[in-house]
């Protein structure tokens, strides 16, 4: 899901999965396609998900992963179909684990009932998973059986897919023999990194698969799955999957660059992730050095939370890096200048995220050098407007009204107010409030979803510039 402004929510809990992600996931249609169809008569002779045909697969593919990588496997990655487990509990337990990581302040209870949500809808989503704390590759065979039919090749080309799939799954496998995955998401600096090391993850583990299929000349059947992404060999090809691409593909990029120097510089920024995700965009940047902030946000944004609604919230508070707030734009290709601008003109985003059961909220601070870049984010802002109203709509396949007027709750250099009006059935709606506020060469930005807030909006924004004046 992507917005003007977004939350990172989706980067909290997406891209640990460490999977052969589905952007948009056939599950049900295929589902029910496969109920009418008549048993074969002539039964084939391998059981494509047998243990035996697994196995061969790995030993096939195995030499070829180690080969591309330049590094060998120290333990052998093991294949298990998740049916033969408790997949949605597993993930769960996974997600609750990495949830404690990353958020050891957010209540316990708050961590695992959004780690048991996602870990239900991420196991019917993946068509691969590589287990961060059991080491066991997982295979979905229900969703796997259809892939086939979904790229539209034909069925007995089940192996070439499981050939693929196996590559990208036990390279995640060799990445953390290697790396220590879950000691690199102990020491994780917060989301904005998180999404950087998501890129180098799935970026191996993508750009490997590649390799692999280029050696066993299955470099279209490899753009075929990617394409089930929503991206392909010229980048995004589906507006809603900006952040999938952002990891998956650009990740590869990232990784591919790397690995043109050698195994050493492929696995350096493997070992050591790099700090921000703008060097996702720009491979020759990495650093593994977290940038230093010129001012302490965090004081700034302490509390300010309880200004918008009171109560207990899951926070996450973050850098806010180049693939969020280009995902945020690419509404529109014609402002990629424009956009390029003021993003150079940026010091520093922080942001925090909000979350509880009922409602969701962002507050932002983005720090220009000068007062020039915010006058760039207003007339992107502004030339937005119309474009805003039809890809919002696009991407939630629902007609999403969207209301623009100037917010004059605070005193302001430029202030805007944007309420989307988005349904959810049943002639039912949830709203969606964002005020962004200008003073001199900060912009502080309130985004509040499933609530009215009324003058808690000025109220929070008034907080943050106060917290801003104090440091
Ligand atoms: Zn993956």
């Amino acid at each position: 899901m992507k917005h003007l402004t977004r939350s990172t929510w989706s980067v909290l809990l997406a891209p640990l999965l460490f999977g052969g992600l589905l952007c948009s996931p056939p599950a049900a249609a295929g589902a029910q396609k496969k109920k009418d169809t008549p048993v074969p008569l002539v039964v084939e002779t391998v059981d494509p998900f047998s243990d035996e045909n697994l196995e061969s697969i790995l030993n096939e593919v195995q030499p070829l992963v180690e080969a591309a990588a330049g590094r060998k496997f120290k333990t052998k990655p093991k294949l298990v179909l998740s049916e033969d487990v408790d997949f949605p509990g597993l993930i769960t337990a996974e997600m609750q684990w990495i949830l404690g990581e990353v958020m050891p302040d957010t209540p316990e209870l708050m961590r695992n009932n959004m780690a048991a949500q996602s870990g239900r809808s991420m196991s019917r989503h993946v068509l691969g998973k590589y287990g961060l704390l059991s080491k066991e590759v997982y295979l979905p065979k229900r969703l796997l059986e259809d892939v086939p039919s979904h790229i539209e090749v034909d069925s007995e080309r089940i192996n070439d897919v499981l050939r693929l799939i196996i590559a990208h799954e036990i390279t995640h496998a060799l990445n953390d023999q290697h790396a220590d995955l879950p000691a690199q998401v102990s020491v994780m600096i917060d989301a904005e990194q998180l999404t950087a090391a998501g890129g180098v993850w799935e970026g191996l583990a993508t750009w490997v698969e590649g390799e692999v299929a280029r050696n066993l000349g299955l470099k279209e059947l490899f753009w075929k799955l990617n394409g089930l992404q929503g991206w392909g060999p010229n980048g995004l090809e589906n507006v809603s999957a900006w952040d999938t691409w952002a990891k998956y593909g650009l990740g590869r990029d990232f990784i591919s660059h790397h690995a043109a120097s050698g195994t050493d510089a492929l696995w350096e920024p493997v070992v050591d992730l790099p700090a921000s995700t703008s060097m996702l965009f720009r491979p020759d940047t990495y650093s593994s050095e977290a940038p230093v902030p010129p001012r302490n946000y965090n004081l700034a944004l302490k509390g300010v939370d309880q200004k918008l609604s009171k109560g207990d919230w899951m926070i996450s508070n973050t850098r806010l890096g180049e693939v969020d707030l280009r995902g945020e734009t690419i509404h529109d290709e014609s402002n990629m200048e424009a956009l390029d601008a003021m993003l150079s003109q940026l010091v520093w985003a922080q942001q925090l995220d909000l979350m509880r059961s009922d409602r969701e909220a962002v507050i932002r601070i983005l720090e220009f050098k000068d007062d020039t870049g915010p006058k760039q984010l207003f007339e992107l802002l502004r030339a937005q407007r119309k474009a805003v109203n039809q890809h919002a709509s696009a991407e939630r396949g629902v007609e999403i009204e969207v209301i623009t007027e100037p917010f004059a709750d605070v005193e302001a250099d430029d202030a805007v107010l944007r309420i989307e009006k988005i349904p959810i059935g049943n002639g039912r709606h949830i709203e969606r409030h964002a005020a962004w506020v200008v003073r001199g060469n900060t912009v502080v930005v309130v985004v509040s979803e499933r609530f009215r807030p009324g003058l808690r909006t000025g109220w929070t924004v008034e907080a943050v510039f106060s917290g801003l004046d104090a440091l």
